[in-house]
């Protein structure tokens, strides 16, 4: 017998829909890529989204057609965005920092038919233009004012794209399992693999966002994504904030540590969101000016793991809870985030942060668990580590055309549904799962695992270090043994030997590094994560002094 109660399709556009209409007033303030800040409101943004979905009809865009977008976050990224998804048009957002010959595989790969574009990408595109031959049109976010001279074949001016056009639009009606938007995953080897999101993953997993003991936005909230669009959708804070009439700030192209701190204080910013770096760059501001964080209450940092040491600056001397959250592409992002369980706020600041340095707890919609190599599930002991598997109804079964997929079919999930993550990690008995290392990084030394990310974590703390990566290194008798890498920090002079008494007694014994090498630059992928394939081809013949 089926329950009797209405069919109201879980679509994106009824996200906006709800803002426009009980939240109308609420803003969206953004520093804009021609300098201003300029303030809009949900009401606008739902006007000026359907303008886009009239204009977009009237250019033969239809349903399933991808759209691309190269663009930082900002309101008119949002209605570009809206106004694709409201016709069942798929959002395909690019990220601008994977490589040019990436970023024309992946807009041939997606096929798309138009890119909306900031004035920051234009002379990118302008080089690869001619490898993109299937785009149709640029559509440059921008006004007519701005417009620049571009070679970009049939390329339009936002405003104008929009000018003329009433709001008059009925958002175009389909399955709530259509394909909403589209995101390419890094991929450090091979060619990046598209996650094809619904509208129905995406209204699923912002109402899961929004739940209490994860995001947790209301309607009082200001929120302020400097997680990028492109990157997983800001996680998921483009669907949850209009969903309950959160104010948004948009940081547009400025992410360094002054104009983010510029937009927190002015805009009173009571949650924000983004990757350790961003916080690093913001962390240093503050220090050097003597600058505090009134408004701001709580601050959600994943994509890499946050050191202890960084969730102690901003609850301890900034009084902002740390949220410490994990997830990736495939999950539409958000896997686990890490708010207590009731006692923990009465546990010792100690014991506090060793709860809050953990990956966080599977949030509903999220199932989780951890097996060993020949897939048999390990105990939630805190203790056993392993391939971390994930189920549910946000996270991909197969990639956009099958890419990746196994056996043959274009399935990347096991006969049960779960997904390995590509992460090992641990569960601990009240669901806590800390994760230990990629699969691919993991340091084999005489048949253990050395987890990179614990020994990093440490070193960051250390005075003087600014950035710490850990590789392991061929070793004649152990197979590998650690190397830990360096960035100091302007002006320090901090030496191999202080960096390792400072480790001392922190970490097990047999994982102190068996060297420490410093360099003036470690590279970052395209969504901020440390490049350790690069650096262990980099560091390849390293002799290590224990070897
Ligand atoms: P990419 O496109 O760079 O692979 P994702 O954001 O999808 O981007 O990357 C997901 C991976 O990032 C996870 O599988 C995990 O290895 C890592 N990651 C994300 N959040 C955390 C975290 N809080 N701690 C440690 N690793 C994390």
């Amino acid at each position: 017998m089926l329950g009797s109660m209405q069919d109201w399709p879980l679509v994106v556009p009824q996200i906006l829909d709800h803002a426009m209409r009980f939240h109308g007033e609420r803003e969206v303030v953004t520093r804009s890529v021609e300098g201003p800040i300029v303030r809009t409101t949900y009401a606008q943004i739902h006007s000026r989204s359907r303008k886009v979905a009239k204009a977009l009809t009237r250019r033969g865009i239809k349903l399933g057609d991808r759209i691309g977008t190269l663009a930082w976050n900002t309101g008119r990224h949002l209605e570009a965005w809206y106004g694709i998804m409201g016709i069942g048009a798929i959002c395909h957002t690019i990220n601008p920092r994977l490589f040019p010959e990436q970023i024309a595989y992946i807009v041939n790969h997606a096929e798309d038919r138009m890119i909306f574009v900031d004035l920051t990408f234009v002379p990118l595109l302008e080089k690869i233009a001619k490898q993109i031959d299937v785009v149709e049109t640029y559509v440059i976010l921008t006004d007519k004012a701005h417009m620049p001279q571009t070679s970009l074949k049939n390329a339009i001016a936002f405003e104008d794209l929009i000018g003329n056009i009433d709001d008059d639009f009925n958002w175009v009606k389909f399955d709530e399992n259509t394909a909403a938007d589209l995101c390419y995953t890094s991929g450090t080897t091979g060619n990046p693999k598209g996650v094809l999101y619904s509208h129905r993953s995406n209204v699923l997993h912002a109402l899961a966002v929004n739940g209490g003991d994860c995001v947790g936005a209301k309607s009082t909230d200001t929120l302020m994504p400097v997680v990028p669009m492109f990157h997983a959708n800001a996680w998921a804070t483009t669907f949850a904030c209009p969903s309950v009439g959160a104010k948004m700030v948009m940081p547009g192209a400025k992410l360094d540590g002054p104009s983010v701190y510029e937009l927190l204080d002015t805009e009173k910013v009571t949650i924000t969101a983004a990757v350790p770096t961003v916080w690093q760059m913001l962390l240093t501001h503050m220090e050097a000016n003597n600058l505090k964080l009134p408004y701001l209450k709580k601050v959600m940092i994943g994509g890499s793991a946050c050191p202890p040491s960084m969730i102690e600056t901003f609850e301890k001397k900034y009084e902002v809870e740390v949220m410490h959250a994990w997830g990736m592409t495939e999950m539409s992002p958000v896997g686990t985030i890490g708010s207590f369980k009731s006692g923990m706020e009465d546990m010792p600041w100690s014991e506090q942060l060793k709860v809050k340095s953990k990956q966080g707890r599977a949030m509903f919609t999220v199932e989780m668990k951890i097996t060993d190599d020949n897939g048999k599930d390990l105990p939630h002991d805190g203790k056993a580590f392993g391939h971390l598997m994930v189920r549910g109804p946000a996270i991909a079964r197969a990639y956009f055309k099958g890419e990746g997929g196994r056996h043959g079919t274009d399935s990347i999930v096991d006969k049960d549904g779960w997904f390995d993550t590509g992460d090992i990690a641990t569960l601990d008995p009240l669901g806590f799962m800390q994760i230990t290392d990629r699969a691919k990084d993991v340091i084999k030394s005489g048949g253990e695992w050395i987890s990179s990310i614990d020994v990093e974590n440490v070193a960051v703390g250390c005075p003087g270090v600014a950035i710490a990566a850990v590789i392991g290194v061929a070793h004649p008798k152990w197979d590998e043994r650690p190397l830990l890498i360096i960035v100091r920090k302007p002006d320090s002079k901090v030496t191999k030997e202080e960096v390792l008494k400072y480790l001392e007694g922190k970490i097990a014994k047999w994982w102190m590094p068996d060297d420490v090498a410093f360099v003036n630059e470690i590279p970052l992928t395209a969504t901020g994560k440390i490049q350790k394939v690069t650096l262990r081809e980099q560091f390849k013949t390293y002799k290590l002094p224990t070897a």
